[in-house]
């Protein structure tokens, strides 16, 4: 497997290189603060291996790639019952949007959109403080990574807090709505604070490997999903990881994929491997502009598109 190693040192080249690199996130300080310079991309096969290249060990704000996760664990909490407080359609608007969940009565379309992911939080709230939820968030991505290192950026979340307003918006519109179940402030406690996951390159793709392996993570020994929801969450990634840009992804790069505002990405090789870029310039919809050119180079180069290679 040196050959997907040379692919990697290849891949972080070409993308050195590049002179435009989209965007930073400015809406709150330590994002805006991130050096747009940045490149990291880490893969973890499904016989756990591991190639990385340029800054794969540097932590950055997961932002809403934590979504994966909460919608993990509330499926392992509530099953399929979820799909009656969020929907599993892909949005086609963008992902703090308040139009369609008034049209939809305060029913997020999917996991993913700002507003679904506030519905998960409600759900895993259920019997708990926030701060109890919280700690099992933190707890259940060490427990994926096989990595207790893993933690808060609690000045991401401090900022989320003081500057959410928008997200503020959408909860208690759906409170409004009924569709929450305890009060906003609690859910987006929980929000605001798994979205300031820090995590590096490498600790996120062998937090992912779970999905590509059919519910088992092969580098930790342990199960975590049935085959079957592992398949279903990799279909979610699929047709709504990227907001209103899912199926541009799904067009270029072909593989099941979760983006957050910081610049990561998480993405699924089903039976391959699990994949982690982060470069924090953002394209027109709010995706990682290199790393999905980055990934788009990966998966053309190794034929592992789920649409055939
Ligand atoms: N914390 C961000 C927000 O709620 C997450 C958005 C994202 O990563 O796409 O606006």
């Amino acid at each position: 497997m040196d050959d997907l190693q040379t692919l990697v040192n290849e891949i972080h080249q070409e993308i050195a290189a590049r002179t435009e690199r989209g965007k930073v996130a400015d809406y709150i300080p330590p994002l805006a603060e991130v050096d747009p310079a940045h490149f990291g991309i880490a893969v973890t096969t499904v016989d756990g291996q591991e190639f990385v290249a340029g800054d794969a060990d540097t932590p950055f704000s997961i932002q809403s790639v934590s979504k994966v996760f909460t919608l993990t664990l509330a499926l392992g909490m509530v099953g399929d019952r979820l799909w009656n407080r969020v929907g599993r359609e892909p949005s086609g608007t963008p992902f703090n949007s308040i139009v369609q969940l008034e049209r939809e009565e305060g029913k997020p379309r999917n996991p993913f959109i700002n507003a679904g992911a506030i519905a998960v939080a409600d759900v895993l709230l259920a019997g708990h403080q926030p701060k109890e939820t919280i700690g099992e968030i933190v707890q259940f991505v060490r427990f994926l990574a096989g990595d207790d290192s893993i933690v808060i950026d609690q000045r991401v979340a401090r900022s989320e807090t003081e500057t959410g307003f928008r997200n503020v918006a959408l909860a208690q519109f759906m409170r409004a709505f009924g569709k929450l179940d305890h009060p906003a402030e609690h859910v987006l406690g929980v929000y605001f604070h798994h979205c300031a996951l820090a995590m590096t390159c490498r600790q996120l793709s062998r937090a992912g490997l779970f999905l590509a392996a059919g519910g088992y993570n092969p580098a930790t020994g342990r199960s975590v999903v049935s085959r079957g929801r592992a398949r279903r969450i990799n279909a979610l990634m699929l047709t709504c990881g990227h907001y209103d840009g899912s199926g541009d992804f799904a067009y270029r790069v072909g593989l099941p994929g979760k983006s957050g505002v910081g610049g990561g990405i998480l993405v699924v090789a089903p039976g391959k491997a699990s994949i982690a870029v982060w470069s924090p310039g953002l394209n027109e919809n709010g995706n990682s502009l290199l790393g999905s050119q980055a990934l788009e180079m990966l998966a053309q180069r190794t034929g592992w598109s789920i649409f055939g290679a």
